[in-house]
């Protein structure tokens, strides 16, 4: 059996009455996207904000490369290599692309680069960021305000700042979201390609963009995993269309 990357096991979370996670147990293997898919409410950014090591599960625990990082915190998980996207925008919006990269790489407590910014050296650093940038296609666009990015090329920006951490696995909820289909369909070509530089766990509500790129889907619903199955199995599972996909599939 291949090793998973990230996994978890059993995880659960109560926000009062209400079980937000109820024994999430799933885990993502090298070169796969996993999408997680579900209704509003269903707790997909509560169990990535516990993936991520913001919220701490009641019980049940998290693995990275194979080692328990429950208790850690978001940072020490970044730092061992757990690349997070797609979260309220930190790119500064009257930087260049560049610029942010670089501020990126060196400016973030989970970075490795972080402690070093005293002895890495300017030139150091705008190398790391420059291969960085050419990795998602942005190089020529390095010295663009990043102002004037379109929204696709901002999430292209952002996985460039992760790859700055040389990142084991991605993590990443609605990364289509606010993209036209011309955005999200070139998001979708450049994740598919992403995928081999880390897998990618993908919570998405766009369709088109779970059915083109997951190697497995897992269902939750009111906090729960119904199904877990590859493309075909998750149209063709009766429960799923019921509680979610309806006319989709
Ligand atoms: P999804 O991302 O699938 O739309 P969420 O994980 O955001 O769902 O939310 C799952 C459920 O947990 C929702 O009913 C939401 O209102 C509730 N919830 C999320 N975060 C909190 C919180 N910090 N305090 C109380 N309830 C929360
Ligand atoms: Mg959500």
């Amino acid at each position: 059996m291949t090793e998973a990357i990230l996994a978890t096991q059993g995880i659960t979370k109560s926000f009062g009455a209400l079980k937000a996670s109820d024994d999430i147990t799933l885990d993502l293997v090298p070169g796969e996207i996993h999408a997680v898919i579900g209704p509003n409410g269903a707790g997909k950014s509560t169990l990535i904000k516990q993936i991520c090591g913001g919220l701490k599960p009641d019980s049940g625990s998290v693995k990275l490369l194979g080692q328990d990082v429950t208790a850690t915190t978001t940072a020490a998980r970044a730092q061992m290599g757990l690349g997070r996207t797609f979260q309220i925008s930190a790119l500064a919006m009257e930087d260049t692309v560049l610029q942010n990269v670089m501020l990126g790489a060196v400016g973030r407590a989970g970075s490795p680069w972080h402690l070093f910014r005293p002895v890495l050296g300017e030139r150091r650093l705008r190398e790391i960021a420059e291969d960085a940038l050419e990795r998602v296609g942005l190089t020529e666009d390095a010295a663009t305000r990043t102002a004037e990015l379109s929204h696709g090329q901002r999430r292209q920006l952002e996985v460039a700042v992760a790859l700055t951490l040389a990142p084991k696995a991605f993590v990443m909820d609605e990364p289509m979201a606010g993209l036209g289909s011309g955005g999200s369909k070139r998001l979708t070509g450049f994740l598919d390609q992403l995928r081999a530089q880390a897998p990618i766990l993908l919570v998405e509500h766009d369709m088109d963009a779970v059915f083109a790129l997951a190697d497995r889907i897992t269902v939750l619903v009111y906090g729960k995993v119904i199904a877990t199955g590859n493309v075909d199995e998750i149209r063709a599972n009766p429960a799923v269309r019921e509680a979610y996909l309806g006319d989709e599939a």
